[in-house]
C-alpha cells in the first residue's frame, strides 16, 4: 500500500501507518468527545480509547498473522488504514485448515479483548463517568469488529473461513473462491443499499454521516472482493507456467558507464526492450537495469546517472531455475521485496524474469481469452 510509513516491527513483523488512518482517528476521537466538547479530561480520555482501539485492531491483525506464520503462511506487515487493519501474506494457504485457522484468529482474538473490556466494566461500579464510558466503548467497539469481520463475504475474515469450508467440502478451490468473492460483492452492494438508505430514511437516529460511511464501505468491500477473485484466477493461471516459458532470454547488453538517458535514447525507444544486461569493459556481466531502476530516477538526473549506479548487481537477484512455476516466483519477489530474478541452469544465468513480464503475460492471455 503506497503511502503509508512504518512504526517499527513486533515478532518480525513490519507494523505500518497509512496517511488515511489519521482521518478514521480523528473521526472517532470526535465522535467519542464532541458531547463534551469543552472538558479537557475527555479529551485525554478519548485519544487514550481511540489509541487502545487502534491497540486491539493490531492485536486482531497479530492474531491472524502469528497464526498464518505457525501454519506456513508468512506475514511481511501490517498496514493500519482508514477501514481498519490488513495483513500482508506474500503466500495464500495451500491447505483450507491453514486458512480456517489463520481467518478465524482475527475475529476470535476482538471477540475476547471485547469481553475483557465487558468483564472490567461489570465488576467495577465505581469507576468515574468517563473511564466507564470508554471501557464500555472499547467492549462495544472490539465486539462489533469480531462481529462484522464475521460476515461471510470474501475478503472479509468470515468469507475467508467460508471459502475454506467450500475448498475443504468441494476440493475445488477455484470455484471456492468464485463463490466467497461472489458472496462477498453481495455483502458489498448490501451495504451501499444500506448505507443509501440511512442518508435518506435516518431511521433509529442514525445520521447521514454514518449512512456515506457505511455506503463507503460497501464499496470498499465490493472492489476488494472483485479484485480478490480477479489475483485468485492469475494466481491459478501462474501456477500452469514455468519459468522458462515467461523468462526473457535475448534481453540486450549495455554498458555500465552509460547514462540511463543513453539507454532510453539509443537502446529502449528503437529496441521496445524494457530489460537489459549490463556488462563492464571487460564484458563481464555486472548485473540487470530494468525500466523499474531507470524509473526510480528522477526525469533530471536520468542524465547524470550511469547505469552501474542503479542497476540491481547480478549477485543480488533471487535465483530460480527454468522448471519452477511462475507463482512460486511471485511469491518468491514479494518475500524478498525485489522485481526481478534471475533463471539460472547448471550454473549459468539463462534468462531473467521481470514482474511487469509476469503481468503483461497474464493480461496478454486474458485479452486473447485464454
Ligand atoms: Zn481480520
Amino acid at each position: 500500500m503506497n503511502g503509508a510509513f512504518n512504526l517499527g516491527k513486533v515478532f518480525g513483523i513490519q507494523l505500518r501507518l497509512h496517511y488515511s488512518w489519521f482521518v478514521i482517528f480523528a473521526l472517532l476521537t470526535f465522535a467519542l468527545v464532541a458531547p463534551h466538547f469543552y472538558s479537557w479530561f475527555w479529551w485525554v480520555i478519548g485519544i487514550i480509547a481511540c489509541l487502545l482501539f487502534f491497540g486491539s485492531v493490531i492485536a486482531h491483525e497479530l492474531a491472524h498473522s502469528l497464526v498464518g506464520r505457525a501454519n506456513g503462511i508468512p506475514i511481511k506487515s501490517i498496514t493500519l488504514f482508514i477501514f481498519g487493519g490488513i495483513a500482508q501474506m506474500t503466500k495464500e494457504a495451500t491447505r483450507p485448515g491453514a486458512e480456517l485457522k489463520m481467518a478465524a484468529a482475527g475475529p476470535a482474538c476482538s471477540a475476547v479483548i471485547g469481553g475483557v473490556f465487558m468483564l472490567i466494566f461489570h465488576f467495577n461500579p465505581g469507576m468515574p463517568e468517563p473511564v466507564a464510558e470508554m471501557v464500555q466503548w472499547l467492549a462495544f467497539m472490539n465486539l462489533g469488529l469480531a462481529v462484522f469481520n464475521s460476515i461471510p463475504g470474501f475478503p472479509l475474515d468470515g468469507g475467508r473461513v467460508f471459502r475454506s469450508v467450500l475448498w475443504r467440502f468441494t476440493g475445488d478451490y477455484k470455484r471456492a473462491t468464485r463463490i466467497a468473492t461472489q458472496v462477498g460483492q453481495g455483502v458489498g452492494y448490501t451495504f451501499i443499499a444500506g448505507g443509501i438508505a440511512i442518508i435518506f430514511l435516518q431511521p433509529f437516529n442514525l445520521s447521514w454521516f454514518s449512512g456515506v460511511w457505511i455506503a463507503f464501505i460497501g464499496w470498499f468491500i465490493r472492489n476488494a472482493a472483485i479484485s480478490s477473485y480477479r489475483q485468485a484466477r492469475w494466481r491459478e493461471t501462474l501456477t500452469t507456467f514455468t519459468a522458462a516459458q515467461v523468462m526473457t532470454t535475448n534481453c540486450p547488453v549495455v554498458p555500465s558507464d552509460v547514462t540511463l538517458n543513453q539507454v532510453v535514447q539509443e537502446y529502449i525507444i528503437p529496441s521496445g526492450c524494457r530489460l537489459f544486461m549490463v556488462a563492464d569493459y571487460g564484458g563481464r556481466f555486472g548485473g540487470v537495469l530494468s525500466l523499474q531502476n531507470i524509473k526510480s530516477v528522477s526525469q533530471r538526473n536520468r542524465g547524470v546517472t550511469q547505469v552501474k549506479e542503479v542497476m540491481t548487481p547480478i549477485d543480488k537477484l533471487p535465483v530460480a531455475y527454468p522448471g519452477q512455476d511462475a507463482l512460486s516466483i511471485l511469491e518468491q519477489m514479494d518475500e524478498s521485496s525485489t522485481n526481478l530474478v534471475s533463471v539460472v541452469s547448471e550454473g549459468r544465468v539463462v534468462g531473467l524474469i521481470d514482474r511487469d513480464d509476469l503481468i503483461t503475460f497474464l493480461r496478454t492471455r486474458s485479452e486473447l481469452g485464454i
